[in-house]
């Protein structure tokens, strides 16, 4: 297995199951919206550019996405493999993943997408909460918080993600389907793509996804 890129509209849990599935493969969870927020919290030239993509619900220019995350998966612990989390986001994304990867004589090992319908992401990406101090991801309705606004893993204070308000939810679903859909054919075309039931637990999603990696061939031949 070499790189793991995770499909599925924001909100399916691509972030939750990416971190589990880092865990039990051993190898690096690599975020681009995680690493787009850590640019901002540092208020790097890269961070502030990307902020007013971000806060409309937009995605960030492509070669701008593109340099950050190869730059990223060209570190040491990225040599085992890799879960790619919200990259690609777009078919020229892709393209320039691919060709990166060929050039250092990898590939995309398969294509997992996680399946939740319109009106559930809604529902889940508003009423999302995060913890300021661990990333732990909670949900008023699904997932509450046993003491509310504290982080049942290390007692941090739990935050709502600025993009997560209705408005801006809505701009990041109409921008998937625009954008990011067309990405299903493209990895289905090269017998990639494997559909999970995003609907299911957390821990059956999981097992979805362990046996859909596990089901592709290891190398890059
Ligand atoms: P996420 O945490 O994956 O939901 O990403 C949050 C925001 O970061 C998105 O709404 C985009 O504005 C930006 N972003 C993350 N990944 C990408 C990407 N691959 N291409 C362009 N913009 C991205």
């Amino acid at each position: 297995m070499d790189f793991v890129v995770l499909l599925g509209p924001p909100g399916a849990g691509k972030g939750t199951q990416a971190k589990l599935l880092a865990q039990e493969l051993g190898i690096p969870h690599v975020s681009s919206g995680d690493l787009f927020r850590d640019n901002l919290a540092r208020k790097t030239e890269l961070g502030l550019l990307a902020k007013s993509f971000m806060d409309r619900g937009d995605l960030v220019p492509d070669d701008v996405t593109v340099r950050m995350v190869i730059d990223r998966i060209g570190h040491p612990d990225c040599e085992a493999g890799v879960i790619l989390d919200g990259f690609p986001r777009t078919l020229g994304q892709a393209v320039a993943l691919d060709d990166a990867l060929v050039a250092a004589g990898r590939c995309v090992s398969v294509a997992p997408l996680i399946q939740v319908p319109d009106d559930v992401l809604m529902d889940r990406l508003t009423a999302r909460r995060i913890c300021r101090q661990c990333g732990a991801v909670f949900n008023l309705v699904s997932n509450p918080p046993e003491v509310p606004g504290v982080c049942g893993e290390c007692q941090g204070e739990l935050y709502q993600r600025d993009d997560d308000n209705s408005e801006t939810v809505r701009n990041r679903l109409y921008t998937y389907y625009r954008d990011t859909a067309p990405l299903i054919g493209y990895y289905f075309a090269r017998k990639l793509l494997v559909e999970v039931d995003g609907q299911q637990s957390i821990d059956d999603v999981q097992t979805a996804l362990v046996a859909a990696v596990r089901s592709m061939p290891g190398d890059c031949q």
